[in-house]
């Protein structure tokens, strides 16, 4: 399945290592006083800009900050969160060799409700993803991983269900792009053939990055494993 890319890939200068760190340290600071969803700066505790290496060679996209995220200010540190981090180290990786940032950088409000969370609407993905573009211009990590169907909407502008992309390699502006499912269904669905699922595109970003893969890491999730 082919998905055309978004935009045509831009040309990017090399960058020297301080240029790219106060470009990056200059994006974080306009998005932390970003407010473009008046509905959202009202609502928010934080903006979540994101987490990791600038450097990363592998960046994890998801949909939106949740409570948590919202109260710390940091993505994926809920529940969803600490499957997330779990997956990066069974990779042999970290939480700092990585980055990991969302579609939307405010969690999206629910009005009237005490809790809960909604997936952000079309309007605000639109309004938002240019911060996202822009890390990954300064990023430029040799693999992106898509956490859900929010993340490859939010990524390639296409609505083709996770269940059907997932495990696909698509590109996002020149960088191989793995869709695979948000660790919030796998707290939702622990069946082992799910766990296994989103094992094998991790397997997969591994083996595109060119890392070793032990044994013991290929066998996780199989049947009697
Ligand atoms: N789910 C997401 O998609 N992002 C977060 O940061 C937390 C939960």
């Amino acid at each position: 399945m082919v998905i055309a890319d978004p935009a045509p890939a831009p040309v990017l200068a090399p960058l020297d290592p301080a240029a790219k760190a106060a470009a990056f340290a200059d994006l974080r600071e306009k998005v932390l006083g970003c407010v473009k969803c008046p509905h959202l700066v009202a609502s928010r505790k934080s903006v979540v800009f994101g987490v990791g290496s600038i450097d990363a060679e592998l960046m994890f996209v998801g949909e939106a900050p949740g409570a948590d995220e919202d109260a710390q200010g940091e993505p994926f540190v809920g529940k969803a969160g600490e499957l997330l981090t779990r997956i990066i180290g069974t990779m042999g990786l970290t939480r700092e060799t990585v980055y990991i940032a969302n579609i939307l950088k405010c969690r999206p409000d629910t009005p009237g409700e005490s809790s809960g969370n909604r997936k952000p609407t079309p309007e605000e993905m639109q309004t938002c993803i240019p911060w996202l573009h822009q890390q990954i211009d300064l990023i430029r990590p040799r693999v992106l991983v898509a956490l859900g169907g929010t993340a490859v909407e939010g990524l390639l502008g296409k609505t083709l269900g996770i269940t059907k992309l997932r495990g696909n390699w698509q590109t996002y502006r020149g960088i191989p792009l793995m869709p695979t499912y948000h660790p919030a269904y796998l707290l939702r669905n622990q069946a082992m053939t799910e766990k296994r699922k989103v094992w094998e595109d991790m397997l997969a970003a591994m083996e595109k990055l060119g890392m070793p893969i032990s044994d013991k890491q290929r066998g996780f999730f199989l049947r009697g494993a």
